[in-house]
């Protein structure tokens, strides 16, 4: 049995397809024909276009435009004169074979990419290994796995599995994929949910211990792998398999519907988004909305900042994407961990607790009135919500709102139209709001709780440290505490209070929250459909009386363990 990080739902049991790294084999060679190598490495390359070009319109066709993205970004890389001219002048100056000179400039410009600070850019590095190496498989003539082209079903058992591997694969094939490396938010895991296809990442040794035509199960929920199970196992895992079919056919059923309690209460289960992409998934799972926009992405990987005409094309496609349905869209929450190349920062001893977010924002207020510009001048297309992240006092508030009525007023002096009827709002993520969100609620039109940060801050957990991560628990009784106040304050002052921290679509965690009074919940939106299938089953009056006996209790064990056996999970 091996145990890894459940990356996509579903149980599966089938025959293991190991997927062997192939390991190149590149020697230096002096070679007499510098010609014959130059014109080697240009049909290699030519070759790997064609294909490429292929993967990328089955991609489009298949997985729609952002996923076809990657390899528009692997054909840019063959295209970029750096990297083939580059292998050519080697092969040129120091009469070397083709594969040798376009590996040496591949690994120059892999470190090179894997040294940056910023994160998208290291990414970058896999994909010039990974269309590197597609070139290189040509020259060398090294057969692969064609995954597109499989004679049977089988499981997917790799090492890692590439953009192309995943785009290219026949999908009625694969019956889900295990990998040895790889976390919940990797390229892998986030393609596995995308295309639905059950997988555990992070393995570490599936490549070792599973061999070719194992007969293998697994569940994608808790990420345990049976190699060749006993007839008892099989047994557990083909129930287990029509329980999960039978789960899959209800909330299919839930589309459409409302979110509501067995006693008519009703609360809004809306998405997180990145980008305007993922407006996409959040249709699919019938999301009733956006309940935070991370904009910072529209800031990240890119030179300077975006222009008011950008961030307004972006917020205008979400608005208009979602068809009026409510949008929280947060400003800039950049610092912490997510830092801009553009804008250097100086050194700091604790980021999170430092230089970012609305600190930022109203330090440098031009970046912050470009956002909000844009903001409202896109309000006109739909219904939005404006959120500020990082408040900890009453002062930052009333600067960031007075920042809104700025731009309100510079506006209208242009004649350029905004909504009247736009939503102002605050996240509780810190606990000094928390504490006064009496007072802040008088002047927000709503709430929205951040627990992944209320967590960190109220238990002074690093929430990147793995070391204490034993110490970062959403049941905590202090967080729990502040998440009911926070919500008892909005309503008193006639406010909503939502959340969009990663609780908001735990199962665990709903009845509580629901039990609290909350009235949007904002999740990933493979959440969705399970939490509304959840909130369909449970009696409002029941949840209240539930969560106040959970406040009862002195510590987050206890408290997840009766969860846990209230709701038989
Ligand atoms: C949060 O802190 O809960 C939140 C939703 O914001 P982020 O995860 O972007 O910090
Ligand atoms: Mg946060």
């Amino acid at each position: 049995m091996l145990k890894g990080i459940g990356a996509s739902p579903g149980i599966v049991l089938g025959k293991a397809l190991v997927i062997e790294e192939t390991e190149l084999v590149i020697e230096r060679k002096v070679v007499t024909d510098c010609e014959a190598e130059v014109l080697k490495l240009r049909n290699a390359v030519q070759v790997s276009k064609e294909e490429l070009t292929k993967v990328k319109e089955k991609a489009l066709v298949e997985l729609g435009e952002h996923e076809a993205e990657i390899f528009e970004a692997h054909l840019l890389v063959l295209e970029d004169p750096e990297l083939v001219e580059s292998a050519v002048s080697k092969i040129n100056d120091e009469k070397v074979n083709a594969e040798y000179a376009l590996n040496e400039i591949k690994e120059m410009f892999v470190s090179m990419f894997e040294a940056m600070d910023n994160e998208y850019m290291r990414e970058r590095a896999a994909d010039i290994k990974d269309v590197t190496n597609r070139v290189l498989r040509h020259i060398l003539g090294v057969k692969v796995i064609d995954l597109a082209d499989l004679a049977e079903e089988v499981i997917l058992v790799a090492h890692d599995l590439t953009p192309s591997d995943t785009a290219t694969m026949d999908k009625k094939k694969v019956l889900g994929f295990l990998t040895d490396i790889g976390g919940r938010t990797s390229h892998t895991a986030i393609m596995s949910r995308t295309l639905e296809v059950a997988a555990i990442v992070g393995l570490t040794n599936a490549t070792k211990e599973i061999k070719d035509g194992d007969f293998v199960v697994f569940n994608g929920d808790t990420g345990e792998v049976v190699i060749n199970p006993d007839e008892e196992t099989i047994a557990t895992y083909t129930k287990l398999k029509a329980d999960f079919e039978e789960y899959k056919k209800a909330l299919e059923l839930l589309k459409g519907q409302a979110s509501c309690t067995t006693d008519g209460r009703h609360v809004e289960l809306a998405g997180n988004i990145g980008t305007p992409n993922d407006v996409e998934g959040l249709i699919k799972n019938d999301a009733e909305g956006v309940g935070l926009y991370r904009t910072e992405f529209l800031y990240m990987d890119r030179t300077d900042f975006p222009s008011e005409e950008e961030q307004y094309t972006a917020y205008k496609a979400v608005l208009e994407g979602m068809s009026g349905k409510p949008i929280v869209i947060r400003t800039l929450d950049i610092g912490g961990d997510k830092k801009l190349d553009y804008l250097p920062m100086d050194e700091e001893m604790n980021p999170f607790l430092g230089y970012r977010a609305i600190r930022l924002c109203l330090d440098r207020k031009e970046i912050f009135i470009t956002q909000l510009r844009a903001l409202y001048r896109a309000s006109v297309h739909g219904k939005l919500r404006i959120m500020f992240p990082m408040i900890s006092s009453l002062e930052e508030l009333l600067q960031a709102k007075e920042v809104c009525e700025e731009v309100k007023a510079q506006l209208k002096a242009e004649g350029i139209a905004y909504s009247d009827d736009v939503e102002v709002g605050m996240m509780i993520e810190v606990p000094s709001a928390a504490v006064i969100s009496d007072v802040l609620a008088k002047h927000v039109d709503f709430f929205s709780i951040g627990t992944n940060d209320l967590i960190q801050y109220t238990c002074a957990v690093d929430r990147m440290n793995q070391k204490i991560s034993y110490l970062y628990n959403q049941f905590n009784p202090a967080v729990l505490r502040l998440i009911k106040m926070v919500i008892d304050n909005a309503h008193k002052e006639g406010k909503w209070a939502g959340m969009c921290g990663e609780s908001a679509g735990d199962q665990l965690m709903i009845p509580i929250l629901l039990g609290f009074g909350l009235d949007e919940f904002s999740m990933s939106p493979i959440s969705i459909l399970p939490a509304r299938k959840l909130i369909n089953s449970l009696r409002y009056e029941d949840m209240q009386n539930f969560s106040n006996e959970v406040l009862s209790l002195g510590t987050a064990e206890e408290i997840k363990a009766y969860v846990e056996k209230t709701f038989n999970k």
